[in-house]
Protein backbone atom coordinates (compact mmCIF):
# COMPACT_ATOMS: atom_id res chain seq x y z
CA UNK A 1 0.00 0.00 0.00
CA UNK A 2 1.18 3.43 -0.11
CA UNK A 3 1.67 6.56 2.52
CA UNK A 4 2.86 9.63 2.55
CA UNK A 5 4.96 9.79 5.42
CA UNK A 6 7.06 12.48 7.48
CA UNK A 7 11.05 11.25 7.93
CA UNK A 8 11.80 13.37 10.54
CA UNK A 9 10.97 16.96 12.50
CA UNK A 10 10.81 19.28 9.40
CA UNK A 11 11.78 16.76 6.74
CA UNK A 12 9.79 16.63 3.08
CA UNK A 13 6.83 14.59 2.63
CA UNK A 14 7.79 11.08 0.82
CA UNK A 15 5.43 8.70 -0.77
CA UNK A 16 6.53 5.27 0.45
CA UNK A 17 5.37 1.79 -0.46
CA UNK A 18 4.95 0.03 3.18
CA UNK A 19 3.41 -3.64 3.70
CA UNK A 20 -0.48 -3.03 5.21
CA UNK A 21 -0.74 -2.85 9.17
CA UNK A 22 -2.41 -5.81 10.79
CA UNK A 23 -5.25 -4.71 13.77
CA UNK A 24 -4.30 -6.05 17.07
CA UNK A 25 -6.30 -7.12 19.96
CA UNK A 26 -8.92 -3.87 20.29
CA UNK A 27 -8.56 -2.51 16.59
CA UNK A 28 -9.67 -2.30 13.27
CA UNK A 29 -7.94 -1.69 10.04
CA UNK A 30 -9.49 0.79 8.29
CA UNK A 31 -9.16 1.27 4.14
CA UNK A 32 -9.12 4.89 3.90
CA UNK A 33 -10.82 6.47 1.37
CA UNK A 34 -10.34 9.99 2.95
CA UNK A 35 -8.23 12.10 4.95
CA UNK A 36 -8.75 15.63 5.69
CA UNK A 37 -5.57 17.78 6.23
CA UNK A 38 -6.11 20.28 9.35
CA UNK A 39 -3.68 23.15 9.79
CA UNK A 40 -2.67 20.57 13.22
CA UNK A 41 -1.01 18.26 11.20
CA UNK A 42 2.05 21.14 11.35
CA UNK A 43 2.39 19.42 14.69
CA UNK A 44 3.59 16.48 13.41
CA UNK A 45 5.04 17.87 10.19
CA UNK A 46 7.58 20.31 12.00
CA UNK A 47 7.97 17.79 15.21
CA UNK A 48 5.98 20.54 17.44
CA UNK A 49 4.47 17.92 19.55
CA UNK A 50 6.64 15.90 21.75
CA UNK A 51 7.67 12.84 21.65
CA UNK A 52 6.42 12.05 17.90
CA UNK A 53 8.43 8.81 16.66
CA UNK A 54 9.57 9.34 12.76
CA UNK A 55 8.79 8.07 10.19
CA UNK A 56 5.44 9.58 10.98
CA UNK A 57 1.70 9.34 8.72
CA UNK A 58 -0.06 12.68 9.70
CA UNK A 59 -3.51 12.76 9.44
CA UNK A 60 -6.52 13.01 12.36
CA UNK A 61 -9.92 13.30 9.69
CA UNK A 62 -9.96 9.97 9.04
CA UNK A 63 -12.62 8.20 6.39
CA UNK A 64 -12.75 5.21 5.32
CA UNK A 65 -14.56 1.77 5.40
CA UNK A 66 -13.76 -0.91 8.14
CA UNK A 67 -10.99 -3.79 6.49
CA UNK A 68 -10.85 -6.07 8.78
CA UNK A 69 -11.47 -6.86 13.11
CA UNK A 70 -8.49 -7.20 15.45
CA UNK A 71 -8.94 -10.05 17.98
CA UNK A 72 -11.86 -9.08 21.12
CA UNK A 73 -13.89 -6.71 18.63
CA UNK A 74 -17.49 -7.37 18.43
CA UNK A 75 -19.46 -4.25 18.08
CA UNK A 76 -18.24 -2.93 14.61
CA UNK A 77 -18.57 -4.63 10.87
CA UNK A 78 -16.27 -5.23 8.63
CA UNK A 79 -17.58 -3.00 5.59
CA UNK A 80 -18.91 -0.48 7.71
CA UNK A 81 -18.41 2.81 7.21
CA UNK A 82 -16.15 4.65 10.15
CA UNK A 83 -14.15 7.91 10.38
CA UNK A 84 -11.46 8.78 13.27
CA UNK A 85 -10.85 11.95 14.47
CA UNK A 86 -8.41 13.76 16.78
CA UNK A 87 -9.82 11.61 19.67
CA UNK A 88 -7.34 8.44 18.52
CA UNK A 89 -7.85 6.63 21.99
CA UNK A 90 -8.06 7.12 26.17
CA UNK A 91 -6.30 4.98 28.65
CA UNK A 92 -9.55 4.60 30.84
CA UNK A 93 -7.45 4.73 33.61
CA UNK A 94 -6.16 8.37 34.03
CA UNK A 95 -7.99 10.44 37.01
CA UNK A 96 -10.16 12.30 33.92
CA UNK A 97 -11.06 9.26 32.24
CA UNK A 98 -12.04 7.69 35.70
CA UNK A 99 -14.96 10.91 35.85
CA UNK A 100 -15.58 9.99 32.28
CA UNK A 101 -14.01 12.88 31.31
CA UNK A 102 -12.36 11.19 28.13
CA UNK A 103 -12.01 14.34 25.86
CA UNK A 104 -9.28 15.56 28.81
CA UNK A 105 -7.46 11.81 28.73
CA UNK A 106 -4.03 12.96 30.43
CA UNK A 107 -2.56 10.08 27.86
CA UNK A 108 -4.89 10.68 24.71
CA UNK A 109 -3.78 9.44 21.73
CA UNK A 110 -4.05 11.40 18.55
CA UNK A 111 -3.85 9.89 15.24
CA UNK A 112 -1.12 10.62 13.12
CA UNK A 113 0.93 11.93 16.41
CA UNK A 114 0.50 9.16 18.52
CA UNK A 115 0.22 6.35 15.62
CA UNK A 116 0.08 6.57 12.39
CA UNK A 117 -3.25 8.77 10.79
CA UNK A 118 -4.65 8.76 7.47
CA UNK A 119 -2.35 9.94 5.05
CA UNK A 120 -2.23 5.98 3.52
CA UNK A 121 -4.37 3.80 2.04
CA UNK A 122 -4.83 1.76 5.35
CA UNK A 123 -4.71 2.36 8.82
CA UNK A 124 -5.06 0.74 12.24
CA UNK A 125 -6.84 2.78 15.06
CA UNK A 126 -8.47 1.29 18.71
CA UNK A 127 -12.19 0.79 19.03
CA UNK A 128 -13.21 3.51 21.58
CA UNK A 129 -11.22 5.91 18.91
CA UNK A 130 -14.32 4.85 16.04
CA UNK A 131 -17.02 7.22 14.72
CA UNK A 132 -19.66 5.89 12.31
CA UNK A 133 -20.61 7.56 9.08
CA UNK A 134 -24.43 8.31 8.36
CA UNK A 135 -24.40 6.81 5.04
CA UNK A 136 -25.86 10.14 3.16
CA UNK A 137 -22.56 11.43 4.33
CA UNK A 138 -19.41 10.67 1.66
CA UNK A 139 -16.54 10.25 2.87
CA UNK A 140 -14.63 13.09 1.36
CA UNK A 141 -17.46 15.31 3.34
CA UNK A 142 -17.39 13.40 6.50
CA UNK A 143 -13.75 13.65 6.39
CA UNK A 144 -13.35 17.75 7.30
CA UNK A 145 -16.47 17.07 9.86
CA UNK A 146 -14.38 14.55 12.01
CA UNK A 147 -12.20 17.70 13.59
CA UNK A 148 -13.30 20.59 12.22
CA UNK A 149 -17.33 19.96 12.12
CA UNK A 150 -16.76 18.26 15.40
CA UNK A 151 -14.95 21.46 17.26
CA UNK A 152 -17.32 23.87 15.84
CA UNK A 153 -20.66 21.87 16.72
CA UNK A 154 -19.97 20.71 19.62
CA UNK A 155 -18.46 24.47 20.91
CA UNK A 156 -21.50 25.47 19.73
CA UNK A 157 -24.03 23.37 21.21
CA UNK A 158 -22.32 23.98 24.55
CA UNK A 159 -22.36 27.47 24.83
CA UNK A 160 -25.66 28.35 26.43
CA UNK A 161 -27.22 30.27 23.77
CA UNK A 162 -30.75 29.29 22.68
CA UNK A 163 -32.38 29.97 19.78
CA UNK A 164 -33.05 33.08 18.46
CA UNK A 165 -29.81 34.57 20.68
CA UNK A 166 -26.87 36.55 18.59
CA UNK A 167 -24.17 34.24 18.03
CA UNK A 168 -21.05 35.57 16.62
CA UNK A 169 -18.88 33.35 14.33
CA UNK A 170 -15.03 35.34 14.03
CA UNK A 171 -13.62 33.45 10.98
CA UNK A 172 -14.62 32.80 7.60
CA UNK A 173 -12.20 29.71 7.51
CA UNK A 174 -11.97 26.01 7.63
CA UNK A 175 -13.25 26.50 10.77
CA UNK A 176 -15.79 29.54 10.53
CA UNK A 177 -17.53 28.42 7.44
CA UNK A 178 -18.74 25.59 9.19
CA UNK A 179 -19.45 27.08 12.45
CA UNK A 180 -21.62 29.61 10.48
CA UNK A 181 -23.34 26.88 9.30
CA UNK A 182 -23.98 24.91 12.68
CA UNK A 183 -24.91 28.06 14.10
CA UNK A 184 -27.87 29.41 11.54
CA UNK A 185 -29.47 25.70 11.77
CA UNK A 186 -29.59 25.97 15.97
CA UNK A 187 -31.51 29.15 14.93
CA UNK A 188 -29.59 30.94 16.50
CA UNK A 189 -28.98 35.20 15.11
CA UNK A 190 -25.71 34.67 13.25
CA UNK A 191 -23.19 37.29 13.02
CA UNK A 192 -20.38 36.29 10.75
CA UNK A 193 -16.85 38.29 11.36
CA UNK A 194 -14.08 38.71 8.94
CA UNK A 195 -11.26 41.35 7.91
CA UNK A 196 -12.01 42.56 4.96
CA UNK A 197 -15.09 42.98 2.62
CA UNK A 198 -14.20 39.65 0.69
CA UNK A 199 -16.70 36.98 2.65
CA UNK A 200 -19.97 39.31 3.10
CA UNK A 201 -21.34 37.49 0.35
CA UNK A 202 -20.16 33.44 1.17
CA UNK A 203 -20.78 34.03 4.60
CA UNK A 204 -24.28 35.24 4.01
CA UNK A 205 -24.64 31.74 1.95
CA UNK A 206 -23.69 29.74 4.65
CA UNK A 207 -26.16 31.07 6.67
CA UNK A 208 -24.99 34.17 8.35
CA UNK A 209 -28.06 36.76 9.22
CA UNK A 210 -24.82 39.66 8.65
CA UNK A 211 -21.48 40.60 8.21
CA UNK A 212 -19.62 42.30 10.11
CA UNK A 213 -16.48 43.55 8.56
CA UNK A 214 -13.74 43.71 11.39
CA UNK A 215 -11.09 46.10 9.47
CA UNK A 216 -13.61 48.44 8.57
CA UNK A 217 -15.79 48.40 11.83
CA UNK A 218 -15.34 47.89 15.49
CA UNK A 219 -16.82 44.69 15.88
CA UNK A 220 -17.57 44.60 19.69
CA UNK A 221 -19.48 47.77 19.08
CA UNK A 222 -21.43 46.36 16.36
CA UNK A 223 -22.59 43.60 18.67
CA UNK A 224 -23.39 45.84 21.52
CA UNK A 225 -25.58 47.54 18.73
CA UNK A 226 -27.38 44.18 18.36
CA UNK A 227 -27.59 44.10 22.66
CA UNK A 228 -24.47 41.92 22.68
CA UNK A 229 -23.50 38.62 22.00
CA UNK A 230 -24.60 35.31 24.00
CA UNK A 231 -21.60 33.24 22.46
CA UNK A 232 -18.55 34.12 20.14
CA UNK A 233 -16.92 31.12 18.54
CA UNK A 234 -13.64 32.49 17.76
CA UNK A 235 -12.21 30.57 15.20
CA UNK A 236 -9.91 32.75 13.62
CA UNK A 237 -6.26 32.05 14.86
CA UNK A 238 -5.55 35.44 16.23
CA UNK A 239 -5.56 36.36 19.70
CA UNK A 240 -5.79 39.98 18.65
CA UNK A 241 -8.71 40.26 17.27
CA UNK A 242 -9.93 37.57 20.02
CA UNK A 243 -9.37 40.37 22.27
CA UNK A 244 -11.16 42.94 20.32
CA UNK A 245 -14.35 41.21 20.45
CA UNK A 246 -14.97 40.51 24.61
CA UNK A 247 -16.47 43.93 24.74
CA UNK A 248 -19.12 42.62 22.09
CA UNK A 249 -20.24 40.18 24.69
CA UNK A 250 -23.53 40.48 26.58
CA UNK A 251 -24.05 40.04 30.44
CA UNK A 252 -23.18 36.34 31.47
CA UNK A 253 -21.38 36.13 27.55
CA UNK A 254 -19.01 33.90 26.82
CA UNK A 255 -16.16 34.05 24.12
CA UNK A 256 -15.47 30.58 23.04
CA UNK A 257 -12.02 29.96 21.47
CA UNK A 258 -11.18 27.47 18.91
CA UNK A 259 -8.66 29.07 16.89
CA UNK A 260 -4.78 28.21 17.61
CA UNK A 261 -2.59 31.05 18.82
CA UNK A 262 0.27 31.31 21.17
CA UNK A 263 0.50 34.92 21.52
CA UNK A 264 -1.65 36.16 24.73
CA UNK A 265 -5.20 37.01 24.95
CA UNK A 266 -5.28 40.82 26.37
CA UNK A 267 -8.43 41.07 28.85
CA UNK A 268 -8.75 43.18 32.07
CA UNK A 269 -10.50 41.38 34.97
CA UNK A 270 -13.04 44.36 35.04
CA UNK A 271 -13.74 43.50 30.89
CA UNK A 272 -14.74 40.22 32.60
CA UNK A 273 -16.88 40.93 35.84
CA UNK A 274 -18.87 43.51 34.54
CA UNK A 275 -21.41 41.46 33.10
CA UNK A 276 -20.03 38.12 34.39
CA UNK A 277 -18.03 36.87 31.28
CA UNK A 278 -16.50 34.04 30.74
CA UNK A 279 -13.88 33.18 28.05
CA UNK A 280 -13.79 29.21 27.42
CA UNK A 281 -10.85 27.26 25.47
CA UNK A 282 -12.49 24.31 23.24
CA UNK A 283 -10.58 21.16 22.12
CA UNK A 284 -12.55 18.68 19.59
CA UNK A 285 -15.03 15.99 21.48
CA UNK A 286 -15.21 12.62 22.05
CA UNK A 287 -15.89 9.96 18.95
CA UNK A 288 -19.85 9.72 20.44
CA UNK A 289 -19.96 13.58 19.98
CA UNK A 290 -18.45 12.75 16.67
CA UNK A 291 -21.38 10.86 16.09
CA UNK A 292 -23.59 13.58 17.07
CA UNK A 293 -22.06 16.17 14.05
CA UNK A 294 -22.07 13.73 11.74
CA UNK A 295 -25.80 12.71 12.04
CA UNK A 296 -26.49 17.07 12.55
CA UNK A 297 -24.77 17.33 9.28
CA UNK A 298 -26.99 14.71 7.64
CA UNK A 299 -30.00 15.91 9.05
CA UNK A 300 -29.51 19.56 8.49
CA UNK A 301 -27.61 19.83 5.13
CA UNK A 302 -24.01 21.40 6.89
CA UNK A 303 -21.58 20.47 4.58
CA UNK A 304 -17.63 21.18 4.05
CA UNK A 305 -16.28 23.21 1.42
CA UNK A 306 -13.20 21.11 0.25
CA UNK A 307 -10.82 20.98 -2.21
CA UNK A 308 -9.16 17.24 -3.21
CA UNK A 309 -6.24 16.17 -3.89
CA UNK A 310 -4.81 12.28 -4.71
CA UNK A 311 -2.94 10.63 -1.86
CA UNK A 312 0.55 11.00 -3.91
CA UNK A 313 0.24 15.07 -4.23
CA UNK A 314 0.22 14.91 -0.52
CA UNK A 315 3.11 17.15 -0.49
CA UNK A 316 1.31 19.91 -2.55
CA UNK A 317 -2.14 19.17 -0.60
CA UNK A 318 -0.24 20.17 2.44
CA UNK A 319 1.07 23.35 0.78
CA UNK A 320 -2.12 24.13 0.05
CA UNK A 321 -3.75 24.26 3.40
CA UNK A 322 -1.03 26.14 5.09
CA UNK A 323 -1.42 28.87 2.22
CA UNK A 324 -4.53 29.78 3.76
CA UNK A 325 -5.64 30.11 0.12
CA UNK A 326 -7.96 26.85 0.54
CA UNK A 327 -11.49 27.21 0.03
CA UNK A 328 -11.94 25.87 2.82
CA UNK A 329 -10.81 22.42 3.66
CA UNK A 330 -7.82 20.25 1.94
CA UNK A 331 -9.08 16.62 1.50
CA UNK A 332 -6.66 13.94 0.68
CA UNK A 333 -8.52 11.00 -1.54
CA UNK A 334 -7.14 7.17 -1.80
ZN1 LIG B 1 -7.70 18.87 13.27
ZN1 LIG C 1 -7.27 8.83 30.50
Amino acid sequence: MKAAHVPGPGQDFQIVERGIPEPGFGEVRIRVQACGICHSDVLTKDGAWPGIQYPRVPGHEVAGVVDQLGAGVSAWKEGQRVGVGWHGGQDGTCPSCRRGDFRNCRNLKIPGISYDGGYQEYMVAPVEALVAIPDALSAVDAAPLLCAGLTTYNALRHSGALPGDLVAVQGVGGLGHLGIQFASKFGYKVAAIGRGPENAGLAKSLGANLYINSAATNAAQALQQLGGATAILATAPSSKSMSELIDGLAPNGKLIVAGVDFNPIEVTPVQLIMGTRTIEGWVAGTPADNEDTLNFADLSGVRPMIEKYPLERAAEAYARMLSGDARFRVVLTM
